[in-house]
């Protein structure tokens, strides 16, 4: 008897059996493929695992899948593997990761989409090649002649018509990277048309790190690329790409946010003339799909995506890039928990390729990977291309009058740069108007009634909005508690330092760049060309302007206030902040004009920032390095949090103090339980909230454990009174 072992998408950590569908063809159950099964009182879509023969339940008991939705598979063996390992290891339901591994529509029993990829066009090698000289192939030199006089390429009934049925001409012409199949409708909105633009001459350090690399194509290793901003990191990324695409691999680039994508794709595009697609959540639905559909069938031989792309199925994948390695955006912060930066490092060690983790301010975890050996440590400490690096000054503004937010020294600096024609940045990492609103007769601060924090002001659209639970109201006009008048904004957001700005330097192109300034699709995207225009002198914004990003005419680069990002409560605030200012004084200078960098804060002496400042992220990461290893935090050991949260105090407390005590009957002793304690924010979007920590020296024995103890605790009856989750290698307490 058959047996389907099906991943459903649901909340349950179990894998289901069902029988085959009456009258199907054994052939057609490949595992990889889409079911449409039974489920509870409903149908849900599943996907088919494995075909065995024996099953926990009887026969009678086992209910037939209704409909076999694909005719291939849309995961292969290798895809699988790894979804598994994922939900194995963030110990979440396996049927819900390999759903949203899915796009959105076939996640529900939709068929496919056919078609779409009907386009042919010549290659870069194919455009070099003299048609005359194929005397030998004469129907291989009419198809490419028809191309070349068809630069935007043509569809196969097009060539049909011109050349008689050619489909195996083409897929030979095909297989010597002569034609590639590309979509006419092109789904890149940021699509930029190619251009020659010509490689630099790789300097001495990119070189040694290309060589390095390439020498290990045919097995698995993984690669620290460690260099400065500017350092010419991308150039290294595209030699790479360039090799493997010519071998014929795909390559899969993971980048943090979606404003770099389409920078990044169109560094690519103009150098490599390979059809390269693009997978980020600004995406609409249809468009992800075939992004999907492109990489799944190697039509697509780069993928430049976001977290998710991850798991994307690539089959012949035999590169993997990981941009700004150290980006927090590589975690997933809610439902499934996982970190798309070592969820690479596990694919590339499944199929056997190379991973190149890169960076100007590698992340502790990466430093220690690389001390270990695990990780092979390439540098690049140079600048490339001569630009010399940042200076970077501390200006101590204590007793100093700021006008929102700026001391009268920093004004001026930026005054002589905007009169020399110059481009300045300015960075605030707080967006709104201001994030205090309060009463002067009585001290009455305007709170969100759903969390533990205070609404931020946005005049633009004259509301208060609480950047935690997304909650919003108008801006009182009286004060709630007392009646009183006047109401006063305190502190500087983005919007209210460009108002000032406006005002201190009119006719002075300005432009802002935060998540309020850029949420219609695009937005980005243009105000980012303006400024490579020179349309803006002046830069401002949050951390979406620092990330990334080439701006080769900025010479002053400002941070606004530092002092905010000093005294976070979570043990990695020190490295956040290392890097963020890296990161920030990294798009000073990159080019000719020397750069230079000036940090307003009320604690120049703090030990932390000196160490940075005087000898630079590496000795500041090893100095962290080591307080991290004796104070035993990650990387010197692993931690898992389970979170819960509930309405009331008391369903949340209960249950977390029952897994404490289902822990403890495991005796298990290489791993520690701290808590219940509540969450830095007990209160948010109405919910209080709380959790208990893990950590244990071995990432095996934490493994062991949460494995054991999830199950458990999620048969709890108490588990149903409350929202709980896990988060293996956490790295936000929030
Ligand atoms: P990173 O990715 O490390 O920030 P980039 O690859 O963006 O650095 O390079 C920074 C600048 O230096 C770019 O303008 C790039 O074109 C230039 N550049 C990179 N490598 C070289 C090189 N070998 N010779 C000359 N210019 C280079
Ligand atoms: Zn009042
Ligand atoms: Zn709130």
């Amino acid at each position: 008897m058959m047996i389907l072992k099906v991943a459903v998408a649901a909340p349950v950590y179990s894998i289901f059996d069902y029988l085959p569908p009456v009258d199907c063809a054994p052939g057609r159950l490949i595992s990889g493929i889409r079911l449409r099964v039974p489920f509870g009182r409903g149908e849900r879509c599943g996907v088919l695992l494995q075909v065995t023969t024996d099953s926990q339940l009887q026969a009678s008991r086992l209910k037939r899948v209704r409909e076999v939705l694909d005719e291939q598979a849309l995961f292969g063996a290798e895809d699988i593997a790894l979804l598994r390992w994922a939900a194995d290891y963030y110990h979440y339901p396996l049927g819900e990761v390999i759903a949203g591994a899915l796009p959105a529509r076939l996640r529900k029993c939709a068929k496919e989409q056919k078609g779409g990829l009907s386009g042919w066009r010549l290659t870069a090698l194919g455009s070099a090649v003299d048609p005359a000289a194929l005397r030998r192939a004469p129907r291989q030199a009419e198809v490419m002649r028809l191309l070349m006089q068809s630069p935007a390429g043509l569809s196969p009934q097009d060539i049909t018509l011109y050349c008689g049925a050619c489909a195996q001409v083409l897929r030979n012409l095909e297989r010597r990277g002569w034609l590639e199949q590309f979509e006419f409708q092109s789904v890149n909105r940021a699509h930029v048309a190619p251009s020659s633009a010509t490689a630099p001459d790789l300097n001495a350090d990119q070189r040694l790190a290309v060589d390095r690399i390439l020498a290990s194509l045919s097995g698995f290793a993984s690669y620290l690329l460690d260099g400065v901003t500017g350092s010419g990191k991308t150039e290294v990324y595209l030699e790479l790409v360039k090799k493997v695409v010519a071998l014929g691999g795909q390559v899969l680039v993971l980048t943090p946010e979606i404003g770099l994508t389409p920078q990044l794709l169109q560094r690519f595009q103009s150098r490599l003339q390979i059809s390269i697609a693009v997978m980020h959540s600004g995406l609409a639905e249809g468009e992800r799909e075939q992004v999907w559909r492109r990489a799944r069938l190697a039509h697509a031989r780069v993928l430049i995506g976001t977290r998710s792309a991850v798991f994307v199925p690539m089959p012949e994948l035999r590169l993997i890039l990981v941009d700004e390695e150290h980006d927090l955006s590589f975690k997933q912060q809610d439902g499934f928990r996982y970190s798309a930066r070592d969820v690479a490092v596990v694919r590339a060690r499944r199929c056997n390729c190379p991973v190149v983790l890169g960076s100007a301010t590698p992340s502790l975890e990466s430093l220690k990977n690389a001390l270990d050996g695990r990780y092979l440590h390439l540098r690049l400490p140079q600048r490339a291309g001569g630009a010399a690096p940042p200076r970077i000054e501390l200006l101590d503004i204590r007793s100093t009058h700021l006008e929102a937010g700026m001391s009268p020294v920093l004004t001026r600096l930026l005054e002589v740069e905007l009169s020399a024609g110059n481009q300045v940045l300015l960075f605030l990492n707080r967006r709104g108007y201001a994030p205090i609103l309060t009463c002067h007769d009585c001290g009455w601060l305007a709170q969100c009634e759903r969390c533990d924090a205070r609404m931020t002001l946005h005049l633009s659209d004259n509301l208060l909005s609480c950047h935690h639970c997304g909650g919003q109201r108008r801006v009182d006009r009286y004060c709630p508690e007392c009646g009183g008048k006047e109401l006063r904004a305190l502190g500087q957001g983005t919007e209210r330092l460009e108002e000032t700005l406006r005002a201190r330097f009119p006719g002075v192109g300005l432009v802002r760049i935060d998540r309020d300034a850029t949420r219609r699709r695009g937005t980005l995207e243009k105000l980012l060309g303006e400024i490579k225009e020179g349309k803006h002198s002046l830069l401002l914004g949050t951390q979406m302007l620092a990330k990334g990003h080439h701006f080769p005419d900025v010479t002053l680069v400002g941070i606004v206030d530092l002092d905010q990002a000093l005294f976070g409560a979570d043990f990695r605030a020190g490295e956040r902040m290392a890097q963020l200012i890296v990161q920030v004084a990294g798009r000073a200078g990159r080019a000719e004009k020397p750069g230079r960098v000036i940090i307003q804060t009320r604690h120049p002496e703090h030990p932390l920032m000196q160490t940075l400042l005087c000898s630079g992220y590496a000795a500041f990461a090893s100095e962290s390095l080591r307080e991290r290893q004796l104070a035993l935090l990650p990387p010197y050991c692993f931690q898992a949090l389970l979170r819960a949260e509930a309405q009331h105090r008391a369903p949340a407390l209960v249950f977390l103090q029952q897994c404490v005590e289902l822990g403890v009957s495991l005796k298990v002793t290489d791993v520690e339980l701290w808590g219940p304690v509540s969450a830095p924010m007990e209160r948010r979007a109405g919910r209080y909230r709380f959790q208990l920590l893990l950590q244990s020296d071995r990432r095996s024995a934490l493994q062991e454990f949460l494995a054991e103890w999830i199950p458990r605790i999620a048969a709890l009856k108490s588990a149903r009174r409350v929202r709980w989750s896990v988060d293996v290698d956490p790295q936000e307490m929030l």
